[in-house]
């Protein structure tokens, strides 16, 4: 919150006008849609290739084509170097050097680049530290010195997918994590459930929104995912407004268990809302009780026109899942087929 009301201070003082975001995961493009709203001139520099590198590449595209249509200057692939400070009597105080040589102009340069433990204090009084640097801790939230618990940013988080400890910073799991520590901490015997890295984030019309793990994090804990993609609309076409919802969903091939789902969309439709936060939530729920891709199929969600359909979006993606598994099921039978004969 102190660097919150610091960068209002500064934008409030120094009539600020352009500003340059080095990083572009979910913190860069908060304050790209903040500082746009504002008035501000916008550059928002990322290392990665496409912007919100924490979900697939091609919803990441989407995401950037937002930003620029709400006037953010987005450039991918490209590194801030230097900030140097601008000569007196030029337009803008300091110009940040990217990778590629480029210069932006700026009147404040904010850096949302990732975050790091601060386990330092709790390491120098014997905590033991996991492979991410995050204070390592049981699932009663116990550090290895006695009587001693920890919970939030600066431990590692039990994932429940994984089965293993992974860092994840995140509010959500920071309050779980506070209150089972907080509870063993008075005598009580709890265990935190794990985290499956849910996560929902406006920027400018848009809503994107994850439950799970994407493929590459799904291959790490020996699951062999497949992701499908589906277009649905977020209610019935017939009623007014319904907008398309993009849809990964993914599930492992061999025993059909859901993995995760990403969603993005139009969220303010007129006077209402395409429930994207609402519809992981239903995922993020079913992978908490680990189901099956199909079992989304057997839920009994709700349906009016104007809401949803009577298969909503996120069981339109699980039977395009079950299809697209069943093809390359077969595709690769033939394969093995052909190879054999
Ligand atoms: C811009 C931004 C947006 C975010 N948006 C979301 C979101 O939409 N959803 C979500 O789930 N998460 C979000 N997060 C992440 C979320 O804020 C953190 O995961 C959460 O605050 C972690 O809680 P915490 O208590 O571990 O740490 P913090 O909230 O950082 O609190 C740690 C406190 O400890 C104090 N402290 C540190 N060292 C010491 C010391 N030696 N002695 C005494 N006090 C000390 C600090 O001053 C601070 O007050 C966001 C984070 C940022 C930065």
């Amino acid at each position: 919150m102190d660097d919150s009301f610091a960068v209002h201070r500064h934008l409030t003082e120094h009539q600020a006008e352009r500003a340059v975001l080095v990083g572009a995961g979910y913190i860069g493009l908060e304050m790209a849609d903040a500082l746009k709203q504002r008035g501000l001139d916008v550059t928002l520099l990322s290392r990665s290739k496409t912007v919100m590198p924490t979900i697939d590449p091609a919803l990441g595209l989407m995401v950037g084509e937002e930003l620029e249509r709400n006037g953010v200057r987005v450039l991918t692939s490209v590194s801030a170097m230097r900030i140097d400070q601008a000569a007196d009597g030029k337009q803008s105080r300091l110009s940040v050097i990217d990778s590629a040589g480029g210069q932006h102009p700026a009147d404040l340069v904010i850096f949302a680049v990732g975050v790091r433990p601060n386990s330092d204090l709790a390491h120098s009084a014997g905590a033991k530290l996991g492979a991410s640097g995050a204070i390592a801790i049981t699932r009663r939230m116990e550090t290895n010195l006695s009587d001693v618990f920890a919970a939030g940013d600066c431990v590692e988080t039990y994932h429940r997918l994984l089965d293993r400890p992974t860092y994840i910073s995140l509010g959500t799991i920071a309050h779980k994590q506070g209150r089972v520590a907080g509870e063993n901490a008075i005598g009580g015997d709890r265990q935190f459930a794990g985290a499956l890295g849910t996560q929902s984030i406006k920027v400018f019309n848009l809503a994107i929104a994850r439950t799970g793990l994407l493929d590459h994090e799904a291959r790490s804990g020996e699951f062999n995912p497949l992701t499908a993609a589906t277009e649905a609309n977020d209610h019935k076409a017939y009623y007014p407004g319904a907008v398309p919802l993009h849809i990964l969903m993914s599930g492992d091939r061999a025993t059909g268990r859901l993995l995760g789902a990403q969603i993005l969309g139009a969220q303010i439709l007129g006077s209402r809302k395409a429930e994207i936060s609402k519809r992981i939530d239903i995922v993020a729920a079913a992978l908490f009780q680990n189901a099956a891709v199909e079992d989304l199929n057997d839920m009994d969600l709700s349906y009016t026109p104007p809401f949803s359909s009577p298969w909503d979006p996120i069981q339109m993606a699980a039977q395009t899942w079950v299809v697209a598994t069943r093809d390359a099921a077969r595709s690769n039978q033939v394969g093995m087929a052909e190879t054999a004969a």
